[in-house]
């Protein structure tokens, strides 16, 4: 099953969060309200959401300070904002892009409003899709066709192993490390423990069979998909 996108609302008037968590869960969409700044801090750090709706004026930090905050922390940096404000609060609008949120709807706003531009900040942030080939030796995958093979041989991926090894393909005889490819492959807005890296790793491995040799374990640092010492 596919996981609904996370929303973190940050608003200090239950009424207008309510109305939105409403709406939104309507939608496919999985709500989590903040009333102030430190409330939504403490979420972020539990649990990284895919959207932040951020209110304006908040009590304690205003919500152009907390997306400059976010912004500059590399946890959050990658996690999509929007800006709710006030009718009218054109200066507010252009300070709260230059703080770095993505975009900005002005309240009272529609659900479709809202809805189109969550997904718009939704698609501009999306992790980098697969759909061209590359070929490293006789170790070939497909984009297109999702397909990968070795010497000829058709090997079986799962679809995470196919998108980390085709980043690691794409980026062939570079060290990356756990963080790196977490960003890389499955998108910076998702929060997922380090190790799990190493478990896709292994499967890749895995999966390559004779290939499998050409991931390599930088001590230290991360992985490495190369060529060298491995006859291709
Ligand atoms: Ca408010």
């Amino acid at each position: 099953m596919k996981k609904l996108p996370r929303v973190l609302i940050v608003e200090d008037e239950a009424a207008i969060a309510e109305l939105i968590a409403v709406n939104l869960r309507h939608n496919g969409f999985s709500p989590v309200w903040a009333s102030d700044g430190e409330v939504a801090q403490r979420e972020l750090d539990a649990v990284l959401p895919d959207v932040i709706l951020l209110d304006w004026m908040l009590p304690g930090q205003s919500g152009v300070a907390l997306a400059k905050r976010w912004r500059a922390d590399a946890r959050t940096k990658g996690v999509p904002i929007l800006m709710l404000t006030a009718r009218g609060d054109e200066p507010d609008k252009v300070a709260g892009l230059d703080a770095g949120a993505d975009d900005y709807i002005t309240k009272p706003f529609s659900t479709q409003e809202l809805l189109a531009r969550m997904r718009a900040v939704l698609r501009r942030r999306a992790p980098e899709q697969v759909a061209d080939s590359v070929t490293m030796g006789e170790l070939v995958l497909d984009g297109a066709t999702h397909r990968v093979s070795y010497r000829g041989q058709s090997l079986k991926l799962g679809p995470t192993e196919f998108k980390l090894l085709h980043y690691l393909m794409k980026h062939a005889e570079r060290v990356h490390s756990r963080g790196q490819l977490l960003d890389k492959v499955w998108g910076d807005h998702v929060f997922i423990e380090e190790r799990t890296v190493d478990v896709h790793v292994k499967r890749l491995r895995e999966s390559l069979g004779d290939a499998g040799a050409m991931v390599e374990t930088v001590r230290g640092a991360g992985y490495r998909l190369t060529a060298q010492g491995v006859r291709v």
